[in-house]
């Protein structure tokens, strides 16, 4: 029998690239350290509660679509896409809120309530952002885009003055829009790499323009459902998935790939080696786990010196009653943006008035918590681990800060109601996933270069080892990382001739 292609992980990347390699005839193998696949999209149940512990909004679902069909298969099959509407909506801690309607006519009242010249300013918003998604769809997102020899291609260079990488998301955004509020509604995008408005290049305010084009969905019974939907279709396909089933190094002689060892001691030859893990873990290990490709210094100090995406500090909260001012996704806004990112990222701590995001999935999906109960994701931006925060310290006063200010902003007497309570920190994220720093997205794009600096989708320095997922091209986020598993496929079938 050929020798099967091996995958370090089970994230969105890791099954996305199982799948598409299967479907090209590919014997393949899955090794996941945690006893579940997913990654970041998980899972966890506690007491009658059911909360999703990462991604809770997807967009371009086209692209789950275009995986089910490279494997002959029907995503609706499988998967019960729907779309929220509103999409989210916004609190302001002097009482304004905004409601972010897919439906356009809702969406203009709305954007009029708050300011009647933002109606033509977000028409001319959408128009200039759909440049911007014309030029960087084909060049950046949809093929196998290998780092930075590929710069010099021509299309690239003849799209470059569309993509307007030279100002700031925000500065563009201040150009469209004149509200505060709609300011911070759409600056808030740069979270969704886990970057910063005020640096990260307006190229990416392609994101609103993708969520409110195409919308944003949500996957019936639980975002947790996509990551079943692809294990069974994995598996249906021939893919052998191993869980709680730690790699403890990618085996490399004189420059060749030849497999894996596992952290029971066994070996296990393979064709190709494809690594979900995050490159940075990858190159540098994590606290409390060793690097898995090692003897890379040069590398490894190229990757510690790019900065990480943030993290995240979240606090899940079953809770004994209702609020009706609740959507499936809130945000209650920080009073100053600016000084909440420049805390993040430049000073490296906790936003003392932090931006926080709800999810209550139970909103739509009422058996994820009991009758007349709700459960509460609740996410706070926060910086990557670096030493700086001692969160075993900090966590304690930090989730009675984040409670304290949903309380003052209309979730009257949340302490009192709360029957189940978990806290991740970002320590915790980056242990669970060996995802260096928990960056929630691999690497901030707080620069206009940061595509071409991500790691390849194939190593430099080995053959037959390649990456998939957030850390490598074309990013983080579910879309982008099942196209890098799209890509990654592509890469190896070209590479094996
Ligand atoms: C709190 C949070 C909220 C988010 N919200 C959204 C959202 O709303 N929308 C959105 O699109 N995206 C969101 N994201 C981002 C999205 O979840 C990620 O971009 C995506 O899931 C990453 O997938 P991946 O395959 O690249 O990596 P991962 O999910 O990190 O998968 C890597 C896998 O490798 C495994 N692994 C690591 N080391 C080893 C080893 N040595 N041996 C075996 N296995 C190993 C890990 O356990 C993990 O399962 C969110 C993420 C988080 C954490």
């Amino acid at each position: 029998m050929s020798s099967p292609t091996l995958i370090v992980g089970a994230g969105l990347g890791g099954l996305a690239a199982a799948i598409r390699l299967a479907a090209q005839g590919r014997r393949v193998i899955v090794f996941e350290k945690n006893e579940r696949v997913g990654g970041k999209l998980n899972l966890l149940e506690r007491d009658g509660y059911t909360f999703d512990t990462g991604p809770s909004l997807l967009t371009m679902p086209w692209i789950i679509r275009d995986l089910f069909a490279a494997a002959g298969r029907r995503m609706e099959d499988y998967l019960d896409l729907m779309q929220i509407d509103p999409t989210c909506r916004y609190f302001w801690p002097d009482g304004t809120n905004f409601d972010a309607w897919q439906r356009l006519p809702q969406l203009v009242q709305e954007i009029e309530r708050l300011e009647p010249r933002d109606v033509t300013g977000f028409y001319r918003f959408m128009a200039y952002a759909a440049t911007i998604y014309g030029a960087v769809a084909d060049t950046f997102m949809l093929r196998p885009f290998d780092g930075l020899r590929d710069m010099l291609d021509l299309q690239l260079m003849q799209n470059g003055p569309r993509i307007d990488a030279l100002r700031t998301m925000d500065a563009a955004v201040r150009s469209y829009f004149r509200s505060p509020y709609l300011r911070q509604v759409f600056n808030r995008y740069a979270t969704y790499n886990g970057s910063s408005p005020y640096q990260s290049p307006a190229t990416f305010n392609v994101i609103s323009y993708i969520e409110f084009a195409e919308g944003g969905w949500y996957v019936r019974g639980g975002m947790y459902e996509l990551g079943r939907a692809l294990l069974q279709l994995a598996q249906e396909l021939g893919v052998e998935v191993r869980t709680s089933t730690p790699v403890q190094e990618v085996c490399i002689e004189a420059g060749q790939t030849r497999g894996v060892c596992l952290a029971n001691g066994q070996h296990v030859d393979g064709a190709q080696v494809v690594v979900n893990a995050d490159p940075r873990y990858s190159y540098n290990g994590v606290v409390g786990s060793g690097p898995l490709v090692q003897g890379q210094p040069a590398t490894a100090t190229r990757l510690q010196r790019l900065e990480p995406s943030c993290s995240g500090f979240i606090l899940f909260l079953g809770i004994k009653r209702v609020y009706e001012q609740l959507r499936h996704h809130n945000i209650f806004f920080s009073q100053d943006y600016q000084r909440e990112f420049a805390a993040i990222f430049q000073k490296r701590v906790p936003a003392p008035d932090p931006t926080i995001y709800i999810n209550a999935s139970s909103v739509t999906d009422a058996h994820h918590a009991p009758p007349g109960h709700m459960n509460l994701f609740v996410l706070v931006n926060a910086p990557a681990v670096d030493g700086r925060v001692q969160w075993e310290r900090e966590a304690a006063g930090y989730r009675d800060l984040v409670i304290r200010k949903l309380e003052r902003m209309g979730l009257a007497g949340l302490s009192q109601q709360i029957a189940v309570e978990e806290i991740w920190t970002p320590a915790e994220l980056e242990s669970r996933y060996n995802a260096a720093g928990g960056a929630i997205y691999g690497l901030a794009s707080n620069n206009p270069f940061v595509a071409f600096m991500r790691p390849p989708l194939r190593a430099r320095h080995a053959r037959r080892l390649y990456f998939v997922g957030g850390g490598t091209h074309p990013g983080g986020g579910i879309p982008l990382v099942l196209l890098s598993g799209k890509a990654v496929a592509e890469r190896i079938a070209l590479d094996s001739g």
